[in-house]
């Protein structure tokens, strides 16, 4: 069994069976993707545009593809056709582009919604208020191209477990609030996207259901 094999096999053993593993396989070459398909693993993410639609058109058409990096309004057409959820809107503009490009492709594109979580300023994503404006407009909206399927959030860079802890049980507390005030009638708002490889754990701790894990499956970038 190769490193990457091994990686993702004790990476599902140790991840709760509600949680879903996200292979963050950017930078990475195709033969690194195709070890760990080999070993079972069916999500990848991608940060960059180009390379996802190239991984795409090259690889096995039952790999579902997460655009998991910060998008630009204008490159979500390149994308519409097959990305299988796209976590970082963090825009209204974004999301009306992909909504947009949703109709077009007669699809509606699952979406997370990023919220602002740590304290580094040059994370992206909504704040609490501005997710509170978002949502109560959508209400009224008929959005036929898009589809919000939860929240996705990154904790700071840092060592610090309390800190991150923190950062993590916020995000939660806000995808609960959410939920029950917007969302409360349908069953699509289900995913709370956080957790990498350095802070996975304690992300799945504070009530993560979805991690993003690149350089420990993959290794270093
Ligand atoms: C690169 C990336 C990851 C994976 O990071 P690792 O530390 O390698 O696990 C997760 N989420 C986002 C948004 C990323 O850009």
């Amino acid at each position: 069994m190769s490193a990457i094999q091994n990686n993702i096999s004790q990476m599902l053993q140790v991840l709760p069976k509600d949680v879903v593993l996200v292979a963050v396989s950017k930078t990475k070459p195709e033969e690194d993707i195709m070890q760990a398909y080999d070993a079972g693993q069916r999500v990848f993410g991608e940060n960059y545009i180009q390379e996802l639609r190239d991984k795409y058109e090259h690889l096995p058409k039952d790999i579902e593809w997460h655009m998991i990096g910060h998008l630009q309004s204008n490159k979500v057409k390149y994308i519409a056709p097959f990305v299988q959820l796209i976590h970082g809107v963090d825009s209204e503009k974004l999301f009306e582009e992909i909504n947009k490009r949703g109709v077009q492709n007669n699809r509606k594109i699952p979406v997370l919604l990023q919220i602002y979580i740590a304290e580094e300023e040059s994370k992206f994503g909504f704040d609490e208020n501005e997710l509170h404006d978002l949502l109560s407009n959508l209400a009224v909206k008929n959005q036929k191209g898009i589809i919000i399927n939860g929240l996705m959030g990154m904790g700071s860079f840092t060592d610090n477990e309390s800190q991150l802890h923190h950062e993590f049980s916020y995000l939660r507390q806000i995808f609960d609030q959410v939920k029950s005030k917007y969302f409360a009638r349908s069953s699509e708002f289900q995913t709370l996207s956080m957790g990498m490889s350095g802070d996975y754990k304690i992300a799945i701790e504070c009530g993560s259901n979805m991690v993003r894990i690149g350089s420990a499956i993959f290794g270093r970038r």
